[in-house]
């Protein structure tokens, strides 16, 4: 199938390539045009595990293009996806503006009748507004019909989702193409629901909502628990025994971060109050998430009330491991309060730093490793639960900090190495080691 997507970030790229992988000839358009030429060399501007290898692949086959001409990007095409980003607008709302545009500009350039699918989180309904605001702005009439295929994969393991993902949810108030995208997706080799179009939308929305909440849930009870002395490890471990509740996303921690679940929340909440319904649960987990990243700082203050001048390394940058991605990272307020209250910070990650220096405060430094951001250290908090960082022993701190005391805020070590290390040890939801 002759497929165009349009943007290539998180969502895009990972599409257009594993699309062109399972035997499409796929063309990315971005108006990104420095991206595009990056692309066309097959490096890819992301970090994502096997991504690479498959982009190389696929464009030496012939299978992968790229482009930032809409004309050339279209020619051809049965299908066009929409991947463009819709962040949060100011009052919480999805901001539509990227798929305005890229709707225009489909619109200007489409010279035969198309299936428009959306992969974009978009607010319910507005895949029949791209659908009028296409047609409206058409300069040679064809025929568009319109899907919605809303995207689940995890920053991190963005390419193992897409094949090995829970399911494919592809909504369409039109059987032929809910039938031609059931075909193109078969390849993936993973369950699909087709529902109505208006069904799809709400899925992904309510499905990062139950995340969200699900995280701001498991917080809410580490906290309690360590006000009256229980372990949450094994309170996550004892409810997630029980099926009905499951064990996954019961990680108590500093709070979700990222691109998807802060804005999603919110932007339900938006929608919630257009349709003059509130949703009290939802306003709740995004208010307890936003405490929560407070919850290490607080710690830090409360065991020492002057930090001023004290040398802190921050471990971990990135809103989450295996991703380069500083979106709604917890480090930048957790940084910006450390900076506020006068220390000094060198921070480490992994593969974040890049995109770490343009969000995060000059005065912070970053380190090449974690035994250069630890040295001669007053404190360490642990902000990313990094694989790197989880196997850095807790005895290798002594060896670099006169009196070794770490704040975990992703309860990356167990009491019991935390307490045979001798560190200093505070985590989330778990009695403090001294
Ligand atoms: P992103 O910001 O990483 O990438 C968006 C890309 O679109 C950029 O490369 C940008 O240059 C390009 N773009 C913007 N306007 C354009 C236009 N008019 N024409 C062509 N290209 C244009 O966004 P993302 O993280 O990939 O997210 C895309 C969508 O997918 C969002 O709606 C997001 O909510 C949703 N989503 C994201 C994830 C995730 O993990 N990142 C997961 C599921 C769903």
């Amino acid at each position: 199938m002759e497929i165009s997507v349009i943007g290539t970030g998180y969502v895009g790229l990972v599409t257009g390539v594993c699309l062109a992988h399972i035997g499409n000839e796929v063309t990315c358009i971005d108006i990104d045009k420095e991206k595009v030429n990056t692309l066309k060399k097959g490096i890819s501007p992301i970090y994502e595990e096997g991504l690479t290898e498959l982009m190389e692949e696929n464009i030496k086959n012939g299978k992968l293009n790229f482009t930032s001409d809409y004309k050339e990007g279209l020619q051809g095409k049965k299908v066009v996806y929409i991947a463009v980003g819709t962040p949060q607008s100011d009052d919480g709302s999805a901001d539509l503006t990227f798929v305005n545009r890229a709707c225009e500009s489909i619109a200007q350039n489409l010279e035969d009748d198309v299936i428009i699918v959306t992969k974009s989180t978009v607010p319910v309904g507005t895949n029949e507004y791209i659908k009028q605001k296409i047609e409206m702005d058409l300069k040679k009439e064809v025929n568009i019909k319109i899907a919605s295929n809303p995207e689940f994969l995890r920053q991190g393991s963005a390419v193992y989702d897409t094949f090995n993902g829970d399911r494919i949810v592809i909504g369409s108030d039109d059987e032929h193409a809910l039938e031609l995208l059931e075909k193109i997706n078969e390849g993936f080799g993973l369950p699909i629901l087709k529902t109505d179009l208006r069904s799809a939308e709400m899925i992904k929305y309510a499905s990062n909502a139950f995340l969200a909440t699900k995280i701001s849930f498991i917080n809410e009870m580490a906290n309690l628990s360590e006000k009256i002395g229980a372990n949450i490890d094994l309170v996550a471990k004892g409810i997630g025994m029980d099926k009905r509740i499951g064990e996954n996303f019961l990680n108590a921690g500093i709070g979700y971060g990222g691109s998807c679940f802060p804005k999603d929340t919110r932007a339900i909440i938006s929608i919630g109050k257009q349709a003059d319904y509130p949703m009290p649960i939802l306003e709740n987990v995004v208010d307890a998430n936003e405490r929560q990243r407070d919850i290490l700082v607080d710690k830090v203050l409360n065991s020492y009330k002057d930090i001023h001048g004290k040398r802190i390394a921050v471990l971990g940058l990135a809103f989450k491991p295996n991703t380069d991605d500083m979106r709604e990272a917890p480090s930048i307020s957790v940084t910006e309060k450390l900076l506020e209250h006068g220390a000094i910070i060198s921070a480490y990650d992994p593969v974040a730093i890049d995109n770490a220096k343009k969000v995060l405060s000059s005065k912070v430094t970053y380190a090449t490793g974690i035994e250069e951001a630890i040295d001669g250290a007053d404190l360490v908090l642990i902000l990313t639960e990094w694989a790197e960082i989880k196997r850095f022993p807790l005895e290798n701190y002594k060896a670099y900090m006169a009196k070794p005391i770490i704040f975990d805020g992703r309860n990356c070590h167990s009491l019991e190495a935390a307490r045979a290390s001798g560190v200093e040890y505070h985590s989330i939801g778990r009695p403090s080691i001294k």
